[in-house]
């Protein structure tokens, strides 16, 4: 089998994954919660909720971990702008992250913690980086002292020499070090207690505590947008080794959404977020969409890109309502296998898929789609879920190897109308209109 391969921004090369099954420990970033998120911040979400189907289709054993961050500036800031309290504001946008990803029907992460439930973790961490002298207080705040720190720039390519000062600050030793802890300002409405005074946590040590609480302090994976490579990874991992943490061993930064000539993020204003591209072109539309690009490059997000989405939705869902004759194979299974397990190219998998349609091989074609969350372009009708229940039920008797049983539930299952039918792809089997 050939080992899965992604490539790594901290060694700069292609790496190699431990062989199945594992396990395989990831932490991907997640959105700040003060505003219905951008599409752009769908795009990692997507991203981890593939790899994460993916790797367990090939036997692997994988915790995704990824991060609601619900205690930041901007929640401050457009809490004020509304009028309303800052943990009020946040619990909202917590809801609306929630529903808004649950509606790409992918699933949900198995850990998804928040900021304002780790701050016992969070203060430990730093209470541990001044023991060691990586950090200092200095009036109720507490940084992390950069120059302690050797490798600093290895994951971005930022030079410590060169880094100057991004504002001036008298309470800090050295302009270029960043806060862990941050005394409460008089126009913040919510603070937390700490050995340092009332305040709360900087965005960077957030992370690196919610890693290690979930995955401890070592874990193969650690995913998030180019935008976050630096500072935010950079300080992550600048305290996490400082604590003496090995830390994430893979470091995988998706490229950004492009509309038109400018990155596409929440701070420009104007924003498309993810509800309205949901509301307008649905969800398999931009599912089909985030296939058709390399994760690690940029894509344009363009009505253009869309529509040629929606053609493509359109193609492979009439495959399955009036399938071509079947003619032999040129690229197989373990084709579309390879395309994934070298850097994870779904868009290489999506032509593969495309070439699988026009020669009428749809059992391999049901399988792909299913492993990027397609499969109601198969179904077309979703089954109820007391279907969907005897299917589960099937499957927990056929990994029990209780064959009696699991024949009688797919009898049970044809009854209502529904036909079982097994596949590679997580969780197994799938549902079909008999
Ligand atoms: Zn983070």
């Amino acid at each position: 089998m050939v080992p899965m391969r992604l490539y790594n921004t901290l060694t700069r090369q292609l790496d190699e994954l431990p062989p199945p099954p594992g396990p395989i420990r990831m932490y991907v970033c997640g959105s700040t919660v003060y505003q219905r998120i951008h599409v752009g911040n769908s795009r990692p979400f997507v991203l981890a909720m593939w790899l994460r189907r993916w790797l367990k289709t090939r036997g692997y054993d994988v915790t995704l971990v990824h991060n609601i961050t619900d205690v930041d500036d901007h929640v401050y800031e457009e809490a004020a702008k509304l009028g309303k309290g800052s943990r009020e504001l946040a619990e909202e946008a917590t809801a609306w992250f929630v529903q808004d990803t649950d509606d790409l029907g992918l699933g949900r992460p198995d850990v998804e913690p928040r900021a304002s439930e780790t701050i016992p973790q969070i203060i430990a961490f730093i209470e541990a980086l001044i023991a060691g002298g990586k950090a200092y207080e200095s009036e109720g705040s507490v940084y992390f002292r950069v120059a302690s720190y050797p490798d600093y720039g290895q994951l971005s390519g930022a030079r410590l020499e060169d880094m100057v000062a991004q504002e001036p600050n008298p309470a800090k030793e050295d302009g270029r070090d960043f806060a862990l802890w941050k005394a409460q300002k008089p126009h913040e409405d919510a603070a937390w207690e700490s050995p340092w005074g009332n305040g709360r946590p900087g965005w960077h040590i957030e992370c690196s505590a919610m890693a290690e609480k979930h995955l401890g302090p070592e874990f193969e994976i650690h995913g998030g947008g180019l935008d976050l490579r630096f500072p935010h990874h950079e300080n992550e991992l600048a305290q996490s080794r400082s604590r003496g943490y090995p830390f994430a061993r893979v470091w995988i930064h998706n490229g950004m959404l492009e509309l038109g000539e400018e990155k596409m993020s929440k701070s420009l204003g104007n924003v498309v977020t993810l509800r309205n591209v949901l509301d307008v072109w649905g969800r398999e539309v931009l599912l089909l969409y985030h296939l058709s690009g390399h994760w690690r490059k940029p894509v344009d997000f363009t009505d253009e890109s869309l529509e040629s989405a929606r053609t493509q939705v359109e193609s492979f869902r009439n495959a399955f309502r009036d399938p071509p004759p079947r003619t032999a194979a040129t690229l197989v299974w373990d084709d579309f296998v390879s395309a994934l397990e070298n850097d994870f190219n779904t868009s290489e998998a999506l032509s593969i898929m495309h070439s699988w349609r026009r020669l009428g091989l749809v059992d391999w074609l049901e399988d792909a789609l299913g492993i990027f969350g397609l499969e109601t372009l198969v179904t077309e009708e979703a089954a109820p879920s007391a279907v969907h229940d005897l299917a589960r039920r099937r499957a927990e008797a056929r990994a029990a190897k209780d064959y009696a049983q699991a024949d009688k539930l797919r009898d049970d299952i044809l009854a209502t109308g529904w036909e079982v039918r097994d596949t590679e792809a997580e969780p197994g089997y799938r549902l079909v209109r008999t």
